[in-house]
């Protein structure tokens, strides 16, 4: 390992967002950082993305944040309704310190390859796959990185090298993506949420660019991604309330994206294997129900930097990286998981007494918030 911290070196493998975040914030605390992606250009598909609290802090303080939002959001009123338009639970999503930051998953790539761009001691190699760990002895001619963080999503080559196993597991349901072409006028600006029926969810919101993104999701077996799918989520929900139908025509079919929803099987025993660092969805990777996965990555960074700033020892910084970062984000792995086990309920009888409940939690805490 080389000594001081400005001449540390470190290899990041994916340029996700976590991966790029990460470069970002060891380049800012004196790291030189070279990113290798197996995609041939850099770039993001996708729809929207919510950013909560604690990560769009985090964007603030690495020059991100100012890249996607100009001026303040308006407030939106959000909840959980029934099909047929009934509000289960309401909640005031005032522009304030408790709501996401709504911002297309493309933009926010193309932001952070933005304030990369503009530092120094960082290089992106795109059309590099990485195997596994002996691949990277050649990477730079200066020898081997003194840290290697293994942002290589969800499928993680390294991750599986380390732990000797393939542990993603398909959630039993699929999930489409739409955003509109153009902003929606009406309630679909002002209004948000998610609408729970029988297996099946649709979720809108509006994006800080204007126009509204949505998500609808549905109990299928694993591999199941061809097909017509604007027409399929229009067979799902199009005959549910106002302004679902609305969203989808204002949608264009090739639009609309849909992918298996899957997590880790089994939690990781740890994050951090001497010089090597697992991090995002190669570290934790959960079910989208809490809209957290990419907020959770760009924590993991922060945290990676910060620990890395204030120890001496690499290694001693991993672990400490891991005993912060681990039980958090496998938190949030469990109670997403929850989430889907109740949205996709497919029994009648059990979604009725599951409906009954949030209305009661929905009232209860409406009372409060008076
Ligand atoms: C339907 C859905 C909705 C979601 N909504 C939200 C949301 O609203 N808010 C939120 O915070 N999160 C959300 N998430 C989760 C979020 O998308 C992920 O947690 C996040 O993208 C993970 O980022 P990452 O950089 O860790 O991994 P990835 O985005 O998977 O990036 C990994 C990168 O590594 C590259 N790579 C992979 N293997 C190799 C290799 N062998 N060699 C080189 N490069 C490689 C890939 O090409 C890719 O660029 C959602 C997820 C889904 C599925």
């Amino acid at each position: 390992m080389s000594g001081t911290t400005s001449s540390r070196s470190a290899v990041v493998v994916g340029a996700g967002i976590g991966g790029l975040t990460a470069a970002l914030a060891l380049s800012r605390t004196g790291w030189q950082v070279t990113v290798l992606e197996r995609a041939p250009e850099l770039g993001e598909v996708g729809a929207g993305l919510s950013i909560w609290p604690r990560a769009w802090r985090i964007l603030t303080d690495l020059g991100v944040a100012d890249r996607l939002v100009d001026g303040t959001r308006p407030a939106i009123q959000a909840g959980l309704r029934r099909p047929d338009g009934r509000w289960l639970a309401k909640v005031r999503a005032d522009a304030a310190a408790h709501t996401p930051v709504m911002v297309h998953r493309a933009r926010l790539h193309e932001a952070l390859v933005g304030a990369l761009a503009a530092r120094d001691g960082v290089e992106v190699r795109t059309g590099v796959t990485v195997s596994g760990l002996a691949d990277l002895d050649g990477i730079d001619p200066g020898g081997p990185a003194d840290l290697v963080v293994a942002a290589d999503g969800i499928r993680s080559r390294i991750r599986n090298e380390l732990h000797q196993r393939e542990d993603v597991r398909h959630a039993g349901y699929t999930a489409y993506r739409g955003v509109t072409a153009q902003p929606v006028p009406g309630e679909a600006s002002s209004t948000g949420g998610e609408t729970w029926g029988t297996g099946v969810r649709f979720g809108y919101v509006p994006l800080v660019d204007g126009r509204t993104y949505w998500f609808a999701t549905a109990n299928r077996p694993a591999g199941e991604t061809g097909g017509d799918h604007h027409a399929d989520v229009t067979a799902l929900v199009g005959h549910w309330h106002e302004p679902i139908p609305q969203l989808l025509a204002a949608t264009p079919p090739s639009a609309v994206i849909r992918g298996d929803i899957c997590d880790l099987r089994l939690p990781l025993k740890r994050f951090d294997h001497g010089r090597v660092v697992l991090l995002g969805d190669a570290a934790h990777a959960t079910t989208p129900n809490l809209g957290q996965g990419a907020c959770a990555a760009i924590e993991d960074a922060a945290v990676l930097a910060a620990q890395l700033a204030g120890h001496a020892r690499i290694e001693s910084a991993l672990v400490a990286y891991d005993r912060i970062r681990r039980p958090a984000t496998q938190r949030l792995v469990r109670a997403s998981r929850l989430v889907g086990v109740l949205g996709q309920l497919q029994n009648g009888a059990a979604v009725t007494a599951r409906d009954a409940a949030l209305a009661c939690v929905g009232a209860v805490a409406g009372l409060l918030a008076r």
